[in-house]
């Protein structure tokens, strides 16, 4: 299990510094969550505006 960010993402950036393991990154044009560190908390979901993040 992981979470991966949806097209909805704007790029904001306010996941990648609550992610506890360092598994989001800056993509092309949106963020993205690496699935094998992806810890499956949801901190990333809870701070996101567009609600971007989801369970997969
Ligand atoms: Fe990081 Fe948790 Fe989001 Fe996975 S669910 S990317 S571990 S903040
Ligand atoms: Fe994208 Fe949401 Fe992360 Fe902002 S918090 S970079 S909109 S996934």
């Amino acid at each position: 299990m992981a979470y991966v960010i949806s097209d909805e993402c704007i790029a904001c950036g306010a996941c990648a510094g609550e992610c506890p393991v360092g598994a989001i990154t800056e993509g092309d044009g949106k963020f993205e969550i690496n699935a094998d560190e992806c810890l499956d908390c949801g901190a990333c979901a809870s701070v996101c505006p567009v609600e971007a993040p989801k369970a997969e």
